[in-house]
């Protein structure tokens, strides 16, 4: 039925638009199908649509799960917004009341409603259940699957209560969606949901217009923070702390220098809080220093730098936060600084918390120092931390790229740690597999007797500082790969062990010396034929234009345009 069916048609009537974006159309027919589906698209992709354009074709009302109660309010307002009658999507959660409540549920029983946006903390109320029983329901849309995993950045318990809801609350295919997601989150979620057979769509990671670079976090961190700022005059930014009290005191420090920028913080009010938003949005200051609260809801395109001040606690709240940087697919600049140090102190906050999740924040933390102090290109470290490959031998767009490190050869010890890992019957991590490399007889390594084993401290000879990027090198290029189930567990591939049988060059960049650079900032900015001038001039001009109107100044023109405009006159 549904290859007939000209969904074209019915995204031009419902919203709007005249072609699909990337995977829509396919994930839709999906949908519609009746198979349950997993899609996995970066923010911005447009997600959302692969939901709410087939509940409107179904039959019955789609649940959509979500976490948060503001987009849930944004949403069900712009569904409203394009329909005739109101009260096609709805909302459930605990800020409606009783009478609220009522009228949803009146509104869904009179087939009114397409679309029912649930927290998940409302839909194990058993009114709530009791009541979706009785309709009948399209389908059921996991927004931020990810929130499903440990491993994810965002861990939700309720979420892991989601399938046995809809046992009790009645059958219906599955649509899963995320931004981010490594394979030990995919395999979570699919498990957690119960739809190990979904079809996978999967769009690229790679966001070509982001620049990826890190800085060593020095006692001056606070003067080269201000000089890129000023050096990034007039655009916008938004500079990540770890802490609401690091988010003050630097917002302070930003403003005395003359930088009009504004703290933000899920401890700060709600009106000075969308206030900042909302000055942002209409650029009355230009840069936001912020906790990760800040950005879930924000759809501003033309951020133009992401700066974490400290480093974040994993690879996925990075790629999410360095996200928000260049959505238009212009400039995005996104710097990090970078302490060995600051890895301590997060990994110090952790102690009090139960063992296991010790364990895998402490793993999270460390994916994250080796992607800061590798020189390995930082766009293909990313991708193959989402499980994708980049092919390329130099992006073009990332420091390491652009000040490429000597490289070295490392066949030798490659073929070491490969036959490590087999003598360790691929049963450990890489900390340990370093150990046994390098003859370090911890007590570990003694209660296993591994200190006996031949390979023991075969590496010895080598620079102590080579294994871990050895290690890095070998998981991107294939040679290894790490356990799902049990992450962090090295395990040989195919083509490892055909390393081990046919020997052959290995060339690998070392890590940089995060104690010993001198950087000079060289690469910031791209050379052009732009007119800066005219440039600044279109600018000024759209803010008062934007202001006349009352709207956000990317709405008049976006900054492509008027590059265009101050390139081409
Ligand atoms: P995501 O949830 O993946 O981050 P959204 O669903 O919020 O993304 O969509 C991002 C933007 O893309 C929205 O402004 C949406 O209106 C727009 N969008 C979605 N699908 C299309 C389409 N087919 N054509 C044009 N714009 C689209
Ligand atoms: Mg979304
Ligand atoms: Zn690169």
């Amino acid at each position: 039925m549904t290859k007939t069916l000209n969904l074209t048609e019915k995204l031009k009537q419902y919203f709007g638009f005249d072609t699909f974006k990337g995977d829509q159309e396919a994930i839709i027919r999906n949908l519609l199908d009746g198979n349950d589906s997993f899609v996995l698209m970066p923010t911005g992709g447009g997600k959302s649509l692969c939901y709410q354009l087939p509940s409107l074709i179904m039959d019955g009302v789609a649940v959509v799960i979500s976490p948060l109660i503001a987009l849930m309010k944004n949403q069900v307002d712009v569904i409203n917004g394009i329909s005739e009658e109101n009260g096609v999507a709805h909302y459930i959660n605990s800020s409606l009341n009783k009478a609220a409540i009522a009228q949803v549920m009146e509104d869904i029983r009179s087939g009114k409603t397409k679309l029912l946006y649930v927290a998940p903390e409302s839909l194990i109320k058993p009114d709530n259940v009791e009541f979706l029983k009785s309709v009948k329901i399209s389908f059921y849309a996991i927004d931020e699957a990810h929130c499903i995993s440990e491993w994810g950045h965002d861990f939700r318990p309720e979420y892991r209560n989601i399938r046995p809801m809809i046992n009790c609350i009645g059958q219906a295919p599955v649509i899963a969606l995320t931004a981010t997601a490594t394979d030990k989150v995919r395999t979570d979620i699919k498990k957690s949901l119960g739809i190990l057979d979904a079809k996978e769509f999967k769009s690229s990671f790679n966001r070509a217009n982001l620049y990826y670079e890190v800085r060593p976090k020095t006692n001056d961190v606070d003067k080269e923070l201000i000089k890129f700022i000023k050096k990034n005059e007039g655009k916008s930014g938004i500079v990540y702390c770890l802490s609401r009290k690091k988010v003050e005191e630097l917002s302070a420090i930003l403003q005395a220098n003359n930088i009009k920028a504004a703290a933000y913080h899920a401890g700060l009010d709600n009106i000075p809080r969308s206030q900042t938003q909302d000055d942002f949005l209409m650029e009355r200051i230009d840069v936001i220093v912020a906790t990760i609260a800040f950005g879930m809801g924000i759809d501003k395109p033309d951020v133009r730098f992401v700066v974490h001040y400290d480093i974040p606690k994993s690879l996925e709240g990075y790629y999410q936060e360095t996200g928000r940087a260049g959505r238009d697919g212009g400039e995005g600049y996104c710097l990090a600084f970078y302490s060995y140090k600051d890895i301590q102190k997060l990994e110090k906050f952790m102690e009090g918390k139960p063992v296991a999740e010790q364990d895998i924040g402490r793993q999270l933390l460390k994916e994250t120092a080796a992607y800061a102090e590798s020189s390995v290109c930082r766009r293909k470290m990313l991708l193959h931390y989402f499980g994708e490959e980049y092919h390329k031998e130099n992006c073009g767009n990332c420091d390491n790229c652009n000040r490429p490190a000597e490289k070295i050869e490392a066949q030798k010890a490659l073929e070491i740690v490969l036959r490590t890992i087999i003598a360790l019957k691929e049963n450990f991590r890489q900390e340990y597999v370093i150990d046994v490399v390098t003859g370090n007889a911890t007590d570990d390594v003694v209660s296993h007797r591994h200190d006996q084993l031949e390979v023991f401290g075969e590496g010895e000879e080598e620079r102590p500082k080579i294994w871990n990027p050895v290690i890095r090198q070998a998981l991107i290029s294939g040679y290894i790969k790490k356990n799902i189930e049990n992450y962090g567990i090295l395990k040989i591939t195919d083509k490892g062990k055909e390393f081990i049988e046919h020997p052959h060059s290995f060339m690998i960049v070392e890590d940089a010396d995060f104690d010993n650079v001198d950087y000079d900032g060289a690469s910031e900015g791209k050379a052009s034929a732009l007119d800066e001038d005219l440039y600044r001039i279109l600018k000024t001009l759209r803010s008062k234009v934007a202001k006349r109107h009352n709207l956000p100044p990317y709405v008049i023109f976006q900054d492509v345009s008027l590059e265009q405009m101050a390139t081409m006159y």
